[in-house]
């Protein structure tokens, strides 16, 4: 799918041709617009993480966090990931939480780089792993008139975003995650496929989305539970203010006056 450039981005690469062109007749200015057309740094604060008692909080910043909540994936070895400006970078290998989960609503603030002479799957490429089976996919696919199922806010090789809410590389975007697993019978066949429901920066870009297997992060074979994955791929995308919330199977069925 042909990326579609935004203006900004376009005016940089032509300001830096320019720059390129007549820099050494102007002195260092030109290069110094330029510069200024490239997304800027978001040196912005996380999210407010609720103050509820059912919150686990999986990393907020403290670099101690890593090594309490995560390994690296497939290993019980502390991850090797370096804590920049409050935000965890990706670096070597995937991380899994130690602790696993099923069904839970999940909160993950990412940052993309601004990679501009790369394109595609090698541009800004991370990805969060549900149950270490399913990757909500992570990508710098801004501009995209319609992203598809490879694109940032998809379930990985099985469902394009509904729409594209990126924002600009070097901006914290925020995903919010509903997950619903899948359900087994006495003889571990599916009963129910898993459902995914995801917000990236607020915008709906999975509604209830039904999950057909593995989506190639992990296993094809759909699972009962596992941990959360925080992928590398590549590329150096940052991470931080990750909060998950374990849900129950449904609700009282009483009302309790106060
Ligand atoms: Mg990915």
């Amino acid at each position: 799918m042909k990326r579609i450039r935004p203006v900004a981005l376009r005016t940089a690469k032509h300001l830096t041709a320019a720059a390129l062109g007549v820099g050494l007749l102007m002195g260092s200015a030109l290069h110094v617009a330029a510069k200024d057309d490239a997304p800027v740094d978001d040196m912005s604060a996380p999210m407010p993480i609720p103050t509820d008692p059912h919150v686990i909080v999986l990393f907020s910043g403290k670099p101690e966090q890593i090594a309490e909540n995560w390994v690296r994936q497939g290993s019980d070895q502390a991850p090797n990931w370096p804590v920049k400006n409050g935000g965890m970078v990706t670096t070597s290998s995937s991380i899994a939480t130690k602790q696993k989960f099923k069904d839970f609503q999940l909160h993950v603030e990412f940052k993309v780089p601004y990679m501009p002479d790369k394109h595609g799957q090698e541009r800004g490429n991370s990805g969060i792993g549900l149950l270490a089976t399913y990757e909500i996919q992570v990508l710098d696919s801004l501009g995209f008139k319609e992203p598809g199922a490879g694109d940032c806010g998809a379930v990985y090789s099985q469902s394009a975003p509904l729409v594209n809410a990126c924002k600009p590389p070097l901006s914290w975007q925020t995903y919010d995650i509903s997950f619903h697993a899948a359900r087994f019978d006495a003889d571990g066949k599916v009963t129910t496929k898993p459902r995914v429901t995801v917000f990236q920066n607020g915008l709906c870009v999975q509604n209830n989305q039904e999950i057909n297997g593995g989506t190639g992060i992990g296993p094809k074979a759909d699972a009962k539970e596992g941990p959360i994955i925080l992928q590398y791929h590549n590329n150096t995308v940052q991470f931080r203010n990750v909060w998950i919330v374990p849900l129950p199977e449904e609700g009282a069925k009483h009302y309790e006056p106060r």
